[in-house]
């Protein structure tokens, strides 16, 4: 099929219903419309006319159907999180620009009519279960859609902010290895879950897309001068007022240099606890959240919320983004936030991302109960000159061609081993005693690929590394493939659905399959999928 260069059939797919919700994911495609459809014509433009296949692609946020649905629905005017918004609509444009058909759903009972003509569990691919080729949906949907279809896991895309990792996916290793978890346990391959970021490489990163500074109709590439217009503001990140509880030392140094304004939600007839220096707005529609960061010179983490999409928005529009440090990191160990979450991520700022993918001058990451610190950081931040900034993979060609990779090469029916990355891509490196594979790929600039690690799985990996064996065992063990210096052991992967780049252990030293990739866009090898 071509690929469509217009969003018109999406706005009838999402429908006329008037939940804030479904009101949010519309306007905000209707607000990047342009964009989205100049970034189809490019990426047209730019791959060899290579037909795909059209799908039928089922989206069925499930956060938004049922009980959930309506607590979900009651806080999104009030400063609950939008994040999961950003990226359903995102998704939705994406996958319309991509030509493919689609169906949105946010009802239980639609859901059944939709995919209920045809119960089954048929076999994939040979006799397909369903009326669609892929589906999106989350966490709560795969329960509903488990009780309408039983169990056609290998169409489903979860879309999933913070990740999951295999030890939590697969249930009775979760089960006797104490990673039980109310989220996991489903079994699935954990490449089919999408995160928000690339937390993690055993899911697939999908992304959203950050809303560049306006470009002007005219040049190609020409660039409203958003630096030049800077006000000596600084925009609190934070909807709620408990976000902003315990921080006002904090925020005080801060508005000793620059005008402090915030965007909390302000309940009618109630108080708001906040500094009376403060400006606030209340909750803004975000293309005035952005209209309002474009003024401002320096956007304020307070620690909470984790990882969303703001701080991005915030780069883009030519803001610094300041951010308290963790230390020690943040974990479903010792944070309620965390707790329960199926990863064992250490979160060493409230926006790792920012930190570690992007970093000065346009991020900075403070110690929030140094008030020395915090002030020397203001005084350098509002002395320094940064110009908007964008990673490519956040971008609406860098996701086109992400989610494109994605869909022409993730294969969940396939029962054999994954084909892509193709092997020649591999790089294997041996981790010292300790390290997950995540931080092995990570420390040589490259990053590990879960689908790769079949090809090191072998008896003679070991010799290949000048790893002597004095045995090799065949094991269920995240840790798997891996040696042990203490008895010379050596350790296969029974199970490939715990392959798992995450996971370390004092007495192993694992074997790695990284990979290198694009710069500024970590999913892909090479730019033509
Ligand atoms: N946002 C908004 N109005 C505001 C503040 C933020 O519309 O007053 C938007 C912002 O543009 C971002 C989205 O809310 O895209 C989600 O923001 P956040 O990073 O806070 O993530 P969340 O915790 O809501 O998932």
């Amino acid at each position: 099929t071509d690929m469509c260069v217009t969003l018109s059939s999406l706005y009838e797919v999402i429908g006329n219903s008037s939940s804030p919700a479904v009101t949010f994911i519309k306007s905000r495609v209707r607000r990047m419309s342009a964009h989205w459809i100049k970034a189809g014509l490019r990426i047209k433009q730019s791959s060899n006319n290579t037909a795909s296949t059209k799908l039928k692609v089922l989206l069925y946020p499930g956060a938004l159907a049922g009980s959930v649905g309506q607590h979900f629905e009651s806080m999104v005017e009030r400063g609950g999180p939008l994040g999961e918004l950003v990226q359903w609509a995102d998704l939705s444009a994406c996958l319309t620009v991509l030509g493919h058909s689609l169906t949105f759903s946010t009802s239980q009972r639609q859901l059944r009519s939709l995919i209920g003509a045809a119960p089954g569990r048929g076999s994939c691919p040979i006799q397909r279960p369903l009326t669609f080729d892929l589906i999106y949906t989350d966490y709560h949907g795969l329960a509903h859609l488990q009780g309408s279809m039983g169990l056609a896991f290998q169409y489903y895309q979860i879309l999933d902010s913070f990740g999951t990792e295999p030890v939590f996916n697969f249930p009775s290793y979760a089960h006797s290895h104490g990673y039980k978890t109310l989220w996991g346990s489903w079994g699935l391959q954990p490449l089919q879950y999408m995160t928000m970021f690339p937390h993690t490489p055993d899911n697939s990163f999908l992304g959203f897309v950050s809303e560049e500074a306006v470009r002007k109709d005219s040049g190609e590439d020409e660039l409203e001068s958003v630096g030049d217009r800077k006000d000596r503001i600084a925009v609190v990140y934070g909807k709620q007022d408990h976000m902003w509880q315990g921080k006002s030392e904090y925020v005080t140094a801060i508005g000793e240099e620059l005008e402090i304004h915030a965007t909390v939600y302000w309940p009618p007839g109630h108080n708001l606890s906040l500094p009376s220096f403060i400006k606030n707005h209340g909750l803004l529609s975000q293309e005035d959240f952005l209209k309002l960061l474009r003024k401002a010179k320096v956007f304020v983490g307070l620690g909470f919320p984790y990882e969303g999409p703001a701080p991005i928005e915030a780069i883009a529009q030519g803001c610094i983004f300041l951010q308290p440090r963790f230390d020690p990191p943040h974990s479903s160990d010792n944070n309620d936030f965390y707790k329960g979450k199926p990863t064992t991520r250490q979160i060493t700022s409230q926006h790792p991302y920012a930190e570690q993918f992007i970093g000065k001058p346009h991020v900075w990451t403070v110690d929030m109960t140094n008030m020395t610190d915090i002030r020397e950081a203001v005084k350098a931040i509002v002395k320094t000159e940064v110009k908007p900034f964008t990673p490519q993979e956040l971008t609406c060609v860098g996701m086109l061609e992400r989610v494109r990779g994605y869909i022409t090469h993730q294969d969940f029916c396939s029962k054999s081993v994954p084909t892509w990355p193709p092997e020649k891509a591999l790089k294997v490196h041996l981790g010292p005693l300790g390290q997950s594979c995540t931080n092995v790929c990570q420390r040589s600039s490259l990053l590990c690929e879960p689908a790769l690690f079949h090809h090191l799985n072998t008896p003679n990996m070991f010799s290949r590394l000048g790893l002597g064996c004095s045995s090799i065992a065949q094991e269920v063990n995240h840790l798997f493939p891996s040696y042990s210096p203490w008895g010379r052991r050596c350790g296969l992967q029974q199970e490939p659905l715990l392959f798992s780049c995450a996971g370390s252990d004092p007495s192993h030293r694992r074997l790695c399959p990284c990979r290198a990739h694009l710069p500024g866009q970590v999913a892909l090898i090479f730019s033509k999928t």
